[in-house]
């Protein structure tokens, strides 16, 4: 039995590295530090696992050699005019630079899972700017803690006892030393945990978070309530803000995807911004996938651009509203679509899934999804952070490495080793039509 000491969890953006796996053969037998999700994938990774590669005959999907199925990837995308490829952020950093080049080779449109989840608060960004921190300076020095639109203690079980609400700082003795504030439109479990929650009306956190920064300047607001409250719990929740010593706003999907969009984002930035006139506050996206942070933080390095990037014109350009995949599938613009470690079929809206459906499409994935079901051509990969190390960024933008504890099954690749395999096949058919 060998025991494998700071290995970083690949399940939520937490990014836990304290976990301890015990590897007996080519086994997992215990995550020791996890919460139940990331035990869960350490002990079942294995399950409903894809054992070949596979390429679509006739109707059905037939099992195929892996240089066969390379070939065919890069035969798509080549003889696409419009290719796009999308998913990664169950990924590493270094696979997703080498997707950046495969899109740039082909023309096409790289994109990511925030444009369905924390793609909004990007764009926040760059309309406002960012006051942000670790999630250690959260540990140490926050005594306020507002969680608007995010369950972390559902979400991100160890976000609380690691960083925030209950872990012991430096100058914070856990929840003792802090108060936790909700701002959600159902009292989760995170919000039954809460010094106070505030149950804002579904579809108006825009309106909430324009009154607080209302009451945040004094002035009056000429209403009775807003959002559904009272416009007297709006000024005590804006006093709450301003006296803490170091606040922070984390942030999720129940207000990136919620009726307002960027505009909640625009307005919760601008919030953090009117607050650090009176204290110190910092804002900061609550991200879900392990390494969603890590597409946008690799994509920006290497374009500028952190999402929905359109290699097409020969440069990158990048304009949400237009060149996301979203968008580009909404309008039936392109050709062809290779999916990693993503499932768009499940999780995209319906009408969206079909029209990918009818794209000739590849995926590469460790495991079984709606997506490799309906899939052309299907590649198995390795688990990033179980099977083959990288590098991942934390919700915070700190990036860690993630190491490998056990072997792929036999003649399964990294999706990093795969996607050059294509690349590498796609010059090679460029070059020979050339
Ligand atoms: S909180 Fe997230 S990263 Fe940490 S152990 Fe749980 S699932 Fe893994």
């Amino acid at each position: 039995m060998q025991t494998y000491q700071d290995v970083v969890c690949t399940v939520c953006g937490c990014l836990c590295d304290d976990l301890e796996v015990d590897v007996d053969g080519n086994k997992v037998m215990k995550a020791r530090n996890a919460c139940a999700m990331g035990t869960s994938k350490f002990l079942s990774y294995t399950h409903d696992r894809i054992e070949t590669p596979m390429i679509r005959k006739n109707g059905s999907q037939q099992p195929a050699n892996l240089d066969e199925a390379i070939t065919k990837v890069a035969e798509m995308l080549v003889n696409a005019k419009y290719p796009a490829i999308y998913g990664l952020a169950l990924s590493s950093c270094e696979t997703v630079r080498i997707a950046l080049e495969l899109t740039e080779e082909v023309g096409g449109v790289m994109d990511n899972q925030s444009v369905v989840c924390h793609g909004p608060g990007v764009l926040g960004l760059h309309e406002i700017g960012v006051s942000s921190c670790s999630l250690g300076e959260i540990k140490h020095r926050a005594d306020l803690i507002l969680c608007w639109g995010c369950n972390p203690d559902e979400a991100h079980p160890r976000h609380f006892e690691r960083y925030s609400y209950t872990a012991k700082g430096r100058w914070r003795n856990g929840k003792a030393d802090r108060k936790l504030v909700v701002v959600d439109v159902r009292q989760t479990s995170t919000a039954r945990k809460a010094d106070k929650f505030v149950q804002v009306d579904q579809g108006k956190d825009y309106e909430l978070i324009n009154a607080l920064r209302t009451a945040l300047r004094y002035e009056q607001i000429q209403q009775e309530n807003v959002a559904g409250i009272p416009v007297e719990e709006i000024e005590e929740l804006a006093e709450l803000l301003r006296n803490a010593e170091f606040g922070v706003i984390l942030f999720g999907l129940g207000v990136t995807q919620t009726s307002g969009k960027g505009r909640n984002l625009d307005g919760l930035f601008s919030l953090t911004r009117d607050l650090n006139k009176y204290t110190k506050f910092q804002i900061m996206p609550a991200r879900g996938h392990f390494n969603v942070n890590g597409v946008n933080e690799v994509s920006a390095w290497q374009t500028g651009f952190p999402y929905g990037i359109d290699f097409s014109h020969g440069y990158p350009w990048y304009n949400p509203g237009e060149t996301t995949v979203t968008d580009i599938v909404r309008r039936g613009e392109n050709d062809a679509m290779l999916v990693v470690a993503s499932d768009p079929i499940a999780h995209f809206p319906k009408a969206l899934a079909n029209r990918i459906r009818q794209l000739p499409l590849a995926a590469i994935d460790p495991v079984h999804s709606v997506t490799t079901m309906v899939a052309d051509i299907v590649i198995p990969s390795a688990f990033a952070g179980i099977e083959y190390e990288g590098t991942a960024y934390r919700m915070d933008g700190v990036a860690l490495p993630l190491k490998k504890v056990v072997e792929p099954p036999q003649g399964v690749l990294s999706d990093e080793d795969i996607l050059k395999k294509i690349l590498d096949k796609v010059r090679e058919i460029k070059g020979r039509s050339a």
